[in-house]
Order: structure tokens, then sequence, then C-alpha cells
């Protein structure tokens, strides 16, 4: 019997426009008010037409963009934690508010996609970054992009045109439908995912390795999508995916892909928007582990995992792995976690994520039971390579 879990919602999106409507569509897109979309947008229309978003059509409404923001579902009662919205010039508005549709284009005037006007709205956008971020501080990467934006947004169904070409990562971009179809083939019924903005350090091998031995396998799905600056770039972690998987992980249990989403950096909130995109891609389980999705100290440790009791399980329809901090510990003679190991701090190897890129800049390898020594070897000579191309 072939298995693979629903999409969320029950059915996966697909808004991509093929063939002779694709042709009639992009004849149509030149007569109506055209739109530059930011990076961010640019990926969440492919996130929504390849079905990423499921159930999204497109933009939110302001009726679900309120229920969204206030209590985490659409208007229909589905789960949804993150605001998807279009935002739009505040010059752009008379004109829209007179069409029935909008094009959508790059920075280039691609015409990347078209837009249904349904909804245009003026948005509080303070009320939103403490509803969503849990705090308006503008040092937030993720409030910072929000008050940059206009408060203008425009809700509506998309259609996908011209699809943006799969970009630097091409050979790791699987859509849902994709990697639904992969899992099947591979016969996999039970498949944990996992999301990450950073190299894969020993802690994060731990965690997957630890949920891999109860599953059939791992996707391991980092971010690629827009970060903050100093963020390790996509282009040399993706180099130190390659060699730790090449190393330390059996090829017959892992399937690695990109996630083209951009960070939010929205902690709790954004888990389990990451978990239910997952869940769309055919994962039936999802790694939350220490402070999941957050920056600097707006949210607690374990905050990304408290917000999953809100939800029913029936209604999340993906199972959460939740994981305690873990670590090196000498003492062990292993990798452990809060939860697992009696000794003290000094025994464990603990560094910042903020020390690791002070180590790596300077050359300094973080020792082996922190990192991959392949891996790091990776991360200091891309980021040897960015210091030069940027002089
Ligand atoms: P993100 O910002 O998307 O959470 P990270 O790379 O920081 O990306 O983390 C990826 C996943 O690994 C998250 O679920 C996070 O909670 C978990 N994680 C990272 N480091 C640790 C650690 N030392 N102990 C437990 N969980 C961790």
């Amino acid at each position: 019997m072939e298995y693979t879990i629903a999409p969320h919602g029950g059915r996966l999106i697909n808004r991509i426009l093929e063939g002779e409507k694709k042709q009639e569509w992009l004849e149509r897109a030149a007569s109506f008010p055209q739109i530059t979309v930011s990076k961010v947008t640019l990926s969440d229309l492919v996130c929504i037409a390849t079905g990423v978003f499921s159930p999204l059509t497109g933009f939110l409404s302001e009726e679900d963009y309120k229920s969204v923001r206030d209590s985490m579902r659409l208007s229909d009662g589905t789960v949804w934690s993150i605001p998807i919205t279009l935002p739009v010039p505040e010059e752009k508005v008379e004109e829209i508010k007179k069409a029935d549709y909008v094009t959508l284009t790059d920075s280039e005037g691609t015409v990347i996609a078209v837009q249904e006007v349904h909804s245009l709205y003026r948005v509080d956008q303070r009320e939103e970054a403490r509803k969503v971020y849990r705090t308006d501080d503008e040092k937030h990467p993720g409030v910072a992009r929000l008050l940059r934006q206009s408060p203008y947004y425009l809700g509506g169904d998309i259609w996908l045109v011209n699809r943006p070409d799969r970009g630097r990562f091409a050979r790791y971009t699987y859509d849902p439908a994709e990697t639904r179809q992969m899992f099947i083939e591979r016969g996999w019924r039970k498949v944990v995912g996992f999301q990450t903005r950073n190299p894969v350090h020993r802690a994060h091998e731990y965690l997957q390795k630890c949920a891999l031995e109860t599953v059939d396998a791992l996707f391991l799905h980092p971010l690629v999508g827009e970060t903050k600056a100093d963020d390790i770039p996509a282009d040399v972690r993706v180099k130190s995916y390659e060699v730790i998987l090449k190393h330390y992980y059996p090829q017959d249990r892992v399937l690695f892909g990109v996630y083209p989403a951009a960070m939010r950096y929205a902690g709790p909130r954004e888990a389990i928007f990451h978990a239910l995109a997952r869940k769309n891609y055919g994962c039936t389980h999802f790694i939350v582990g220490r402070d999941h999705a957050g920056v600097g100290n707006y949210y607690g440790t374990y905050d990304s995992q408290k917000i999953f009791t809100q939800f029913t399980e029936t209604e999340l329809g993906i199972t959460p792995l939740f994981f305690e901090h873990s670590f090196y510990c000498k003492k062990c003679a292993g990798m452990a976690s809060y939860k697992t190991c009696p000794h003290s701090d000094e025994d464990r190897v603990i560094l910042s994520g903020t020390k690791v890129r002070q180590m790596l800049s300077e050359g300094i390898y973080p020792p082996p039971e922190f990192s991959r020594p392949e891996v790091v070897k990776v991360l200091i000579e891309g980021m040897r390579e960015k210091a030069k191309t940027s002089l």
C-alpha cells in the first residue's frame, strides 16, 4: 500500500501555470498594475505555488490575516501561525483598488506571478510584531524586516506564471510533490524533517540520529531563503552538509534537500510553521530542539516546544520530536543532553553561536566534540573566500 501523510488542509496546492494558460496570462499580465516584489516575497510565491505552504493559495486576506495574527488559525480554523502577506507600496494603492489583478515582477522586471485583487488593507505593524514575534523591538531581525515594509497588504489568490529558476541549489531543490514521491519509492513511511539555518554541528547530528533510530529516514532540510547578514551564507553551508553527509550519514536513509523559504526568526510561531511546511513535503515527524528559530534572548529556551501544546495532534497532523539542549560531555564520553547527562557544565563542551562564528572567522578550529573537523575545514575555507570577495 502506498503511504504518505496528508498535506496540511488535505490537498497539496499547485498554482503553477503551464502551456496555453501560461501564455494567456502572460499576455494579460502586461495590462495589470505592476508590483516589484522583494526576495522574501519571491520565495513566498514559490512556496505557495508549489504547495510548501498548503493550504494557502495566495497571500492572506484581511480576515485570514487577523485570524492568523490573533489566534494562529486561518479563518476556517486551520492551524497557521505566520502571516504570509504581500506588502504593496502606498503609491500603488489607488491604482490597485481599480484593478481585478496585479502582476508581480522581480527586480529585473520579469513577470513572476499574477494575483487576484481580493482584499486590500492597512495593518498595524507594531501589533503584528508584538503578536507574531512577541516583541516590537527593532533590533529583532524579523521585526526590523516587518517595520521596513509598507503597511498596506494585498490579499488574494496567486498563479505563478514564470517560476524563478531553482537557483544555485537546483540539484537539491525538490517540491513537496517530488519528495512525497521519493519517500514512496524508497519505502519510507516515517520520515523525520530537520530544519536548520546553520552548519550541522555535533548537537544537530545527535538530534537527527537519535530521531533516526526510531523512524525510517531523515529529511535534512536546511533553509536557504533570506537570512540575516551574519548567518553563515547558504552556499558555504551547503558544502558543509555535503561533506558531513558523505562521511557520517547512511546514504540510504537520508534525503538532503533545501528549503527555499525565508527565515523569520519568530521562534515559537515559526516552529509550528516549519513543522507544517515539512508535513507538506511528506514528513511524519519534525525535530524541535532548544530555541528553535529563535534569535538573541527574545524567546525562552523551550518556548518553541511549549507552543505545540496549544494544538491537538490531529489538527497539526505531524508529530513533533522535542529535544533538550544537547552537547558533548567529557564524563559521559559522548553526546548527551540536559535530560540524560548527570554531570556539570564544566564537563560539557558548549559554545555559543557567536563564539563559533568568531573562531571560524579567525581560522580557529572549534573542538571536534563540537563540530566535525571536515565540516570546520569547509566553513573556514568558505569564510576566507567570502572575506576575499567582499574586500
Ligand atoms: P533554527 O534557527 O532554524 O532553529 P538552528 O540551526 O539553530 O536553526 O537549529 C536547528 C534545530 O536544532 C532546531 O530545532 C534547534 O532547536 C535545534 N538545536 C540546535 N542546537 C541545539 C542544541 N545544542 N541542543 C538541542 N537542540 C539544538
